[in-house]
């Protein structure tokens, strides 16, 4: 029978312990991405299947092994969305924003869902944080979208950032490299995974991609993608490069980076940091210019990133500085007779928004609630037993110099002011 008292494998409790950090990390998304002009959207968790089949593409790990997917009482086929971009291309579609406005920049923040085997930096329900910007197909937009990623992790002082580049080109610039790979892999056939040689026929690129080691071998004596584009392609690509080295955004080209996903074209992107271990990729993302198309709309460039919110935690873990906020005020109850005139007090200090005050409601010693004010980190603590209710004046501690003094209510308002 199953533990209905365990989460299921692979999903995480964000537990009272660390959400602070979370709130801190989704705040500063926030600010980050409005700081550009990007505005949040929020889409259904599901979809239509078939809007992540046909985007993210049906030969790719992905759809073909984990997606959530079930069939409805109403006998739809339905998916938990793996990732954000298809759904946000969706929202794109069916608003028509190309007629409301030539540009538009999205951000977005949630839960997606891919059944991978469970690891450290790798769930089955995982948050995902992302923007996508659509309109311009010109370097400028590559840049900016490839620069804010990296100094959105550099902002929060993550170390060792690596950040690599790769054009896979427009269709035109792949159709003749697709061929010189295809027959260059060919050679090697019998020596590929069974997955790679069904690959070889659908989709030659995604080998570039392979974890396994003797593939990644062959690999790298095959043909560069980068010889093979197009003049407009190569264009865009220097002219991208220009701009980020013209801001010093440090960056290696790696001619094999192709990105597990199909709707990409032109310019991709991967950070990385060691911090991470095994799941290094901070993020990833890139250019889809015929993605909007394919889906049945208006022909739309667009490029984006999508970025994991565990794997952003476990690095800034390793750089420990986010403090959680510690109690401004505990009050400390003495006796029976004190804790209305206590509840009352706190009401009274509560006026001010910005202070974090915590009282006991246990009922407990004195002891054991000065104990607790320690255990919070309280940075004070209000004693309030029947003498100080009668002379009206509070004993206020500070717990780090340890000082004492008496205060009455108004004088402990304006302290805190
Ligand atoms: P992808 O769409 O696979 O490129 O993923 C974009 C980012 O999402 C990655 O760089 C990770 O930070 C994060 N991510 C992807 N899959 C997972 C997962 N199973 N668990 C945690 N984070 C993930």
């Amino acid at each position: 029978m199953k533990n209905i008292l365990k989460n299921i494998k692979g999903t995480k409790d964000i537990s009272a312990e660390e959400s602070y950090i979370w709130q801190y990390i989704e705040n500063y998304i926030h600010n980050f991405f409005d700081s550009f002009g990007y505005s949040e959207v929020r889409t259904p968790t599901f979809e239509n299947t078939e809007l992540f089949v046909r985007s993210i593409g049906g030969d790719t790990d992905i759809v073909s092994k984990e997606m959530y997917s079930w069939i409805d009482q109403g006998n739809n086929t339905l998916t938990l969305r793996p990732e954000f971009t298809a759904s946000v291309v969706r929202y794109f579609i069916q608003n028509q924003l190309h007629k409301i406005n030539p540009s538009h920049k999205i951000y977005y923040i949630g839960s997606s869902f891919r059944r991978e085997r469970p690891q450290k930096g790798r769930l089955r329900e995982f948050r995902q944080f992302g923007i996508e910007a659509f309109g311009s197909k010109n370097p400028e937009q590559d840049a900016e979208i490839i620069s804010m990623a990296y100094n959105f992790y550099k902002n929060l002082d993550i170390s060792n950032l690596k950040l690599e580049l790769n054009s896979i080109g427009s269709k035109e610039s792949r159709i003749e490299y697709r061929k010189v790979l295809k027959s260059f892999l060919e050679k090697f056939k019998t020596d590929l995974s069974e997955v790679s040689q069904k690959r070889l026929e659908s989709n030659p690129l995604r080998i570039l991609d392979t974890k396994i080691d003797f593939e990644k071998d062959i690999i790298k004596d095959a043909p560069k993608i980068i010889d093979y584009l197009s003049k407009n392609d190569q264009k865009s690509f220097s002219a991208t490069l220009d701009l980020l080295d013209s801001i010093k955004i440090p960056y290696t080209i790696n001619n094999y980076l192709v990105r597990g996903l199909d709707y990409y074209s032109q310019t991709v992107f991967e950070i990385q940091s060691d911090l991470l271990g095994a799941q290094s990729a901070l993020c990833g993302g890139g250019r889809y210019d015929y993605l909007v198309e394919e889906l049945g709309g208006e022909p739309t460039p667009a490029i984006g990133f999508a970025a994991g919110i565990e794997r952003l935690i476990l690095a800034i873990e390793n750089n420990n500085r986010i403090a959680k906020k510690n109690p401004d005020i505990y009050i400390i109850s003495i006796d029976e007779s004190s804790h209305k005139y206590s509840f009352a007090v706190e009401n009274s200090l509560r006026r001010n928004k910005k202070l974090k005050i915590i009282s006991d409601k246990l009922r407990r010693t004195m002891k054991s609630q000065m104990k607790d004010a320690n255990r919070l980190m309280a940075k004070n603590v209000i004693i309030i037993g029947e003498e100080e209710m009668n002379s009206g004046q509070l004993t206020l501690k500070d717990m780090n110099t340890g000082d004492q003094q008496k205060l009455t209510l108004d004088n402990i308002v304006d302290h805190f002011k």
